[in-house]
């Protein structure tokens, strides 16, 4: 390629906008352009379930203004959708009928909500029934803001990890709310039978009415002659109506692949990568994040497609990505709900010859699991109660024969104490405490010698706690433990 190399970014979302970041961090040496069809600067898509419960600021969730690629020389195009990739001319079609060239095509596109085929749902024109949202954007949550004033009822479809967080949001807003799950019970890929028992009593004290094993057939609505029509009820398989002036659908995700598709980029689930997250269709084009699928897998959380992104930018500035490039991570799923602690990790699933190791207490909606194969952790649910999640998390991404004792990694909550393998004394300098980032013990530990004295601070120097948010708690423990302890015994 003659002269600045091209570097152009389809999807200014939580992997292009950290894509942008990385390459630019990296050096200057490339000319590049970020287009998104959503406007404005990017933002974390994973606190606006905390925008809709009123616990976190809009403002804050911001990653970067526009302003932010002007001053690093790069070119940020918002509200534009590219529309069709040409290959064979090394340029990217947007819908306002310009075009970019490129010599390097980052694929950012994310994911889509999945819409469940409900009658009445989606009007002539393609949008959906006033009063229903299909929740992924800041522009959704904006308006369901707007459509909780004055809303008397809502349902929330899906009983996964977004309408779990979404429900609880609502009724924190102060909404009655109805979770309705087609599946035989909540998060079903992530929990067992047990967990999701006590998952269902804790959401259902939180005020939620929940509704496992029931589909919604169709809309009802109202309509004003000639005029649009306004969503009244939710009508279920056995037909049962369920009144409602807002239904929020939450049932799942798609990778975007329709660019690469047309392209005749090789698609599964989503756009099929190698290890430095190229194409393996054409070596120009890379995918990360959630419409990408590497090694069989699309994953949909931030912690991979974070990685992905630092990755794909080693890869394009021709850097060492490791022996492998990205290797894959075990999923680490964790429920952002306020009074409601969960975090499910790896697979969880027992038989075939696992061992298992449970805890329960369901008046404290306690409900513990750790599944071992061959004396490695192969998952865990911790719910009611997640101060191991760092250490399991160790354990899982590290892959270290586990201790005789597995017990201890659980028992030491029963008696409400801080269990003792997770304290930030005991805690290994590898261990990750942001999963989202990769972020260790040992990296915090060097930010407080390095000046930072708070969570905020930390993140500024770590990244720690920016992603998900949920390790929050845990950062702030180390600095607290940072703080009293001796100077000496601090680590280096
Ligand atoms: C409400 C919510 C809460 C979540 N909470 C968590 C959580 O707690 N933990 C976790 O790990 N994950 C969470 N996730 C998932 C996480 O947000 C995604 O995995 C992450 O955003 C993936 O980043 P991405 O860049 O691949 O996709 P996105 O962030 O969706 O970004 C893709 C961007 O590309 C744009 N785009 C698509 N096609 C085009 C086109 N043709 N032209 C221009 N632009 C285009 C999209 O509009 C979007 O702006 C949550 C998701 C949602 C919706």
């Amino acid at each position: 390629m003659a002269g600045v190399p091209r570097v152009v970014v389809v999807g200014n979302g939580m992997a292009g906008f950290r894509f942008a970041q990385e390459l630019l961090a990296l050096g200057p040496g490339f000319d590049v352009t970020v287009v998104g069809d959503e406007p404005g600067g990017a933002y974390n898509r994973a606190q606006l379930p905390g925008v809709l419960a009123g616990t976190v600021r809009e403002d804050s969730i911001e990653l970067a203004d526009e302003d932010w690629y002007a001053v690093r020389g790069a070119r940020l195009m918002t509200g534009v959708a590219a529309c069709r990739i040409d290959r064979g001319g090394q340029r990217l079609e947007l819908a306002d009928g310009s075009a970019v060239p490129y010599d390097v095509l980052v694929l950012a596109t994310g994911s889509e909500p999945a819409l469940p085929p409900v009658g009445g749902l989606v009007e002539r024109d393609g949008r959906l029934l006033t009063g229903a949202v299909a929740f992924r954007t800041l522009a959704d949550c904006a308006q369901i803001r707007a459509l909780v004033n004055g809303a008397r009822h809502a349902v929330v479809l899906g009983g996964g990890v977004l309408g779990l967080e979404t429900a609880c949001a609502l009724t924190a807003a102060g909404l009655p709310v109805t979770l309705v799950h087609r599946g035989p019970r909540l998060m079903e890929r992530q929990l067992d039978a047990g967990a999701a028992r006590v998952l269902a009593r804790t959401v259902r004290s939180a005020g939620v009415a929940v509704r496992t094993g029931a589909a919604v057939r169709e809309v009802r609505s109202i309509r004003a002659v000639g005029g649009a029509g306004h969503l009244t009820g939710i009508v279920l398989d056995d037909g049962e109506v369920l009144g409602a002036d807002l239904f929020i659908i939450c049932c799942g995700t798609r990778p975007r692949t329709e660019l690469a598709r047309a392209a005749d980029l090789a698609i599964g689930a989503g756009v099929i990568v190698d290890d430095q997250m190229r194409s393996v269709t054409d070596g120009r084009i890379f995918a990360i994040g959630d419409c990408a699928e590497h090694r069989g897998r699309t994953h949909g959380l931030i912690a991979p497609a974070w990685a992905q992104a630092r990755v794909a930018a080693m890869a394009v500035t021709g850097r060492d990505t490791g022996d492998t490039g990205y290797v894959g991570q075990p999923a680490v799923v964790r429920l952002k709900a306020a009074g409601i602690e969960l975090a499910a990790l790896g697979s969880a699933r027992g038989g075939g010859g696992a061992e298992v190791i449970r805890f329960t207490d369901p008046a404290r909606g306690v409900y513990q699991k750790l599944v071992v194969r061959d004396g490695r952790l192969a998952g865990a649910i911790l719910l009611g109660d997640t101060r191991t999640a760092g250490t399991i998390t160790q354990l899982l991404d590290r892959g270290t024969t586990l201790p005789a004792d597995r017990s201890a990694l659980l028992v030491a909550s029963r008696d409400g104490t801080a269990p003792a393998a997770d304290s930030p004394v005991r805690l290994p300098g590898h261990a990750t405490i942001c999963q989202c980032n990769g972020v260790t013990k040992a990296a915090i530990c060097a930010a407080w010698q390095d000046g930072a004295r708070d969570a905020g601070q930390v993140a500024a120097r770590t990244r720690a706690s920016t992603g998900c948010g949920t390790c929050r708690d845990a950062v702030e423990g180390i600095m607290a433990w940072l703080a009293a302890a001796e100077p000496g015994l601090v680590p280096a």
